[in-house]
């Protein structure tokens, strides 16, 4: 089997370096039409300046003890480091936590969240080996590849639903799901779709891996893998959906024109995945057991907890701003209708610091977050989002449709904007910009697409509640009702 080339690469990489990686020859395709240049294409544009802009950070000298961290002489992303202590497990925590705060969370997949999958991939590289060695030189192979060159991933993890009685069988419909077709000496020839690579259009690479909660019946072998290729290759097309950003300046769309960070069907026709780029391969039982067992899941809920505590922090600052215009922060019932958004954001904090602070040593001799209090989070957040949504929507009522436009303020209508739109603590362009921000984070489509990937993301919610169930410890609190029932 040939091997995947490390010795390229600086470690972090900066903006620049990162738009000029994406202007290769990936296939992606949007309203219709397909893309030259994702760097500079309208409703793709400004989102991978915005990604560019935060790999920028990595260089500021106040951040970078935080967000990044130093080996054999390189520095590298602080979500790649293998933590071997509670405290590395902190500082990954901080690090993702600052990510998060550079776009209040409504930038959700930031790179740092598949660097976190593939470090506890190749930190528990000896899983994969199971099934043969080669597998797991690959996988500590291709981490040292991303982590060099600080390449930036999506993943696909789910097969379309076809038929549901046959998906919650665990088989995969041969009509639409990835599958491979044939075997050769370079490697392996995969054909059919994947759902849905969020910042696809944007990354380097791309993770297509079994599903981290959806099982697969033993004999759905030809759909069992895991491997990364580059976007940009050979029949690989990424099918976006529209986009949200409009185009529309930072004032009237002051999160869609910043934070677009686009989902896409991938579909593959007749792909060739390079022997040592494959990590699992026709072993359902093993790719059932891959995300938990490696940890990787952990890690992922990890800086998901992060930039969940993040974006619910900023809504609490939304919710408080949007109360404070007209006063309506003195009333008791809106005092306690952002009371609840303010105890989500504690609830999130507080599972944080309650994984991080019971962090452990796993099998494999490195560190990971207690796993229940993030996957307390993960289930909860889900329900809690909405209901940050819905606290927005009643609190700013009709004040969310009465948004003019940035031109409103400069055209004929100008001095009856002025006037009409202010309150008693904000003038009226103050007032708008603070509606519009709660609008794009509430009304618009922007907005929307966030709740549903609050939703759905990490999977259906009755399948995470499910395995939630199974890990709970049930025995002892058992246990104790049949003490007392026992008792004479
Ligand atoms: C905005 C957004 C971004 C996303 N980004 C990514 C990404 O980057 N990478 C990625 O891989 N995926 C991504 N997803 C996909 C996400 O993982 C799925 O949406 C989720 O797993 C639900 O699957 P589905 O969409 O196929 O819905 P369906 O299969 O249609 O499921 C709908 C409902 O059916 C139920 N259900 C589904 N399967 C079963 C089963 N086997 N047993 C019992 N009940 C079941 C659940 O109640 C679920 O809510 C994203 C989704 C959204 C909305």
């Amino acid at each position: 089997m040939s091997r995947i080339d490390t010795s390229s690469g600086q470690g972090i990489r900066n903006g620049k370096q990162y738009l000029e990686g994406l202007r290769d020859d990936r296939e992606v395709w949007i309203h219709g039409e397909k893309v030259a240049d994702v760097t500079s294409h309208p409703g793709l544009s400004r989102g991978a300046h915005t990604l560019a802009s935060f790999m920028d950070k990595q260089f500021d000298a106040e951040l970078q003890e935080t967000i990044t961290y130093e080996e054999d002489g390189k520095r590298y992303a602080t979500s790649y480091m293998i933590p071997k202590s509670r405290e590395d497990i902190e500082k990954r925590g901080a690090a993702f936590y600052e990510w998060a705060t550079w776009s209040n969370g409504m930038f959700g997949r930031t790179p740092d969240y598949k660097n976190a999958s593939m470090m506890s991939f190749a930190a528990a590289a000896a899983f994969l080996g199971e099934d043969k060695p080669e597998y797991a030189d690959n996988m500590r192979n291709y981490y040292e590849y991303i982590r060099n060159n600080d390449k930036v991933l999506t993943h696909t993890l789910i097969n379309p639903t076809y038929n549901f009685a046959m998906a919650k069988e665990g088989k995969s419909s041969e009509e639409v799901a990835l599958r491979v077709v044939k075997e050769t000496d370079a490697g392996i020839v995969v054909n059919g779709a994947r759902l849905l690579a969020t910042l696809g259009p944007h990354s380097d690479e791309i993770e297509v891996f079994p599903s981290t909660l959806l099982k697969a019946s033993e004999e759905n072998i030809p759909f069992a893998f895991a491997f990364a290729i580059p976007v940009a290759t050979q029949g690989l097309r990424l099918l976006c959906r529209d986009s949200y950003d409009h185009e529309k300046s930072h004032f009237d769309a002051p999160l869609a024109s910043r934070f677009e960070e686009m989902d896409a069907v991938v579909l593959f026709n007749n792909v060739l995945v390079p022997w040592e780029r494959v990590f699992m391969y026709r072993d359902p039982l093993l790719c059932n057991r891959a995300f938990a067992e490696t940890n990787a899941v952990i890690h992922m809920m990890h800086q998901v907890v992060c930039g969940k505590l993040a974006k619910a922090e900023f809504i609490v600052g939304l919710l408080c701003k949007m109360a404070q215009a007209t006063g309506k922060d003195k009333d008791m019932t809106v005092r306690g209708q952002i009371a609840e958004a303010m105890w989500i954001a504690e609830t999130v904090r507080a599972f944080r610091f309650s994984g991080e602070s019971q962090a452990h040593e796993d099998k494999y001799g490195n560190f990971v977050p207690l796993r229940r209090p993030l996957d307390t989070s993960r289930n909860v957040f889900p329900k809690m989002y909405p209901k940050l949504i819905e606290t927005i929507h009643l609190l700013g009522s009709s004040s969310l449709m009465a948004t003019p436009t940035e031109a409103d303020l400069s055209n004929d209508l100008a001095d009856d904007v002025g006037k009409y739109f202010q309150t008693v603590n904000l003038d009226s362009k103050d007032r708008i910009a603070l509606f519009r921000l709660a609008h794009d984070v509430a009304v618009s489509g922007f907005g929307n697409r966030q709740v549903l990937y609050e939703r759905f993301f990490f999977g259906p919610q009755n399948i995470m509640a499910s395995i939630y169930y199974d890990l709970y410890n049930r025995d002892d609190m058992m246990a104790r009702v049949d003490e007392l029932l026992n008792r004479t």
